[in-house]
């Protein structure tokens, strides 16, 4: 009888849920007009309860069957593996089954040891040593965000090859929401979504690098909340990175939204100079183990420091093509010879920011018209905008008091004063303000 209900819903649901949802049903028995249908796991019992409960219900009725309810238990298989203090019954399928799911490979130069802590990333590193500590989970998820090139694969790659060192036994995965996306998409072609559930739902630490980019993907983002609840019911850390802040992660479902901000969001702010120099110092010690016949004048980090400011990578690809290049040409590094092999790269980073550039990013920021900016409105709605893009103006570009003032619509310097002063103090009280300028500086640095 139940076989012919499950042939009947294959027809509404289709033959993906079926495979995945209905099929994997087995019938209780039936009393008091509560059916009991027997689940793998509580998961999937809340799944199909919230999903299919009406139409499996629909079904079971349309059979002349009396019900009015339905149950959704463990059926005594899972009880039994549920209850068993085993280490992780799931470990031999998941083994067997790793050619659906390879661990993304991690750096081993993406380690602790060569991470540099400054200022700006003091706070994610600490968050990402407790995690990698493997203990009681306290902060899920955690949520590292910031801008290219700052640092947030090195420190999960970091976290994933500590804890694999402290709890060896722990099932440790690593892959970017990319890789997520891929393997879904690969398990609903293949019809393996049982596995894939399986094998995401049986990790002990899940970390997933780039989140944003599962924005605008309706279906990976519903597989990934679920994944997500499932593991963070059955207190499994998770630990999230993305180019921003959960908020501010454009087309991704506030629900999704809502579960990232749930644990510890920290954010990596852009480098500053005794950031940038501290890694050159690193970086340098480990060239020289491969280039222990070349030399270095004093002041050719500093400046490097001084003036790479993008994002730690390209810093990075300076100094290795400097070394190669000394190395070829058989001098020593000086500052002549920086300049030279680096002329294109130092070029690069010296873009200028414009006043209308700066005009343009606020206004969109803070969906006001550019006129609206620069013209005479008084508004607060508008009058706050004009004040962080004269404060950025300032902070951004060589540009003069009357000289910004000029290019807001004629105004006086003292106005110009007056703004930048008032977003000074704001920046310290107006938490709001402080995290739009940190926003707007990236988006115009980058
Ligand atoms: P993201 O994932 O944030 O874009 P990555 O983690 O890939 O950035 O870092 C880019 C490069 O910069 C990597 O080679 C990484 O080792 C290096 N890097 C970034 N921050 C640091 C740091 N604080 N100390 C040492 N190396 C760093
Ligand atoms: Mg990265």
């Amino acid at each position: 009888q139940w076989g012919q209900i499950q042939q009947r819903l294959l027809k509404t649901v289709g033959q993906n849920n079926y495979t995945t949802w209905i099929e994997p049903l087995s019938a209780g028995k039936i009393s008091e007009g509560i059916a009991t249908l027997h689940v793998p796991t509580n998961f999937f019992g809340n799944y199909v309860s919230q999903n299919f409960s009406d139409l499996i219900l629909h079904e079971i009725k349309s059979e002349g069957v009396k019900v009015e309810r339905l149950n959704f238990t463990l059926s005594p298989q899972a009880a039994n593996a549920a209850s068993r203090p085993a280490p992780r019954p799931a470990a031999q399928p998941v083994a067997s089954k790793s050619n659906v799911l390879q661990t993304a490979p991690l750096e081993a130069r993406f380690s602790f040891d060569n991470f540099v802590v400054g200022k700006p990333n003091e706070l994610a590193h600490a968050a990402a040593r407790r995690v990698a500590e493997g203990g009681p989970v306290t902060f899920n998820p955690l949520f590292l965000y910031g801008g290219v090139g700052l640092g947030k694969t090195h420190l999960m790659h970091a976290i994933a090859q500590e804890l694999k060192i402290r709890k060896p036994e722990m099932n440790v995965l690593y892959l970017s929401a990319e890789q997520f996306m891929y393997r879904f998409v690969q398990a609903l072609r293949d019809r393996k979504m049982m596995d894939f559930k399986e094998i995401f739902r049986s990790v002990d630490v899940l970390m997933v690098d780039d989140v944003q980019f599962i924005a605008g993907k309706d279906s990976t983002q519903e597989e990934f909340f679920h994944t997500f609840n499932a593991l963070v019911d059955q207190h499994k850390q998770i630990i999230i990175s993305a180019d921003r802040a959960p908020g501010e992660i454009k087309d991704l479902e506030d629900r999704v939204k809502s579960r990232l901000q749930c644990g510890l969001v920290v954010d990596l702010h852009p480098t500053d100079y005794e950031l940038r120099l501290g890694i050159l110092q690193t970086k340098v010690e480990a060239q020289m183990v491969s280039y222990p016949e070349l030399e270095m004048d004093d002041g050719v980090l500093e400046f490097l420091a001084h003036r790479i400011t993008s994002n730690v990578r390209v810093l990075e690809g300076a100094l290795t093509r400097l070394f190669a290049f000394a190395s070829l040409v058989g001098r020593s590094i000086t500052m002549e010879l920086t300049q030279d092999c680096l002329a294109d790269v130092l070029r690069d980073s010296e873009r200028k920011i414009s006043v209308e550039e700066i005009q343009r990013k606020v206004s969109d920021h803070y969906n006001i018209r550019l006129s609206d900016m620069i013209g005479p409105k008084r508004l607060r709605s508008y009058a706050r905008p004009r004040q962080v893009a004269m404060y950025l103006c300032k902070q951004m570009t060589s540009r003069s008091l009357p000289e910004i003032g000029r290019r807001f619509g004629g105004r006086d310097h003292t106005t110009v004063m007056h703004g930048v002063r008032r977003i000074e103090e704001l920046k310290q009280s107006d938490d709001q303000i402080a995290e739009d300028l940190q926003l707007l500086r990236r988006a115009l640095e980058s």
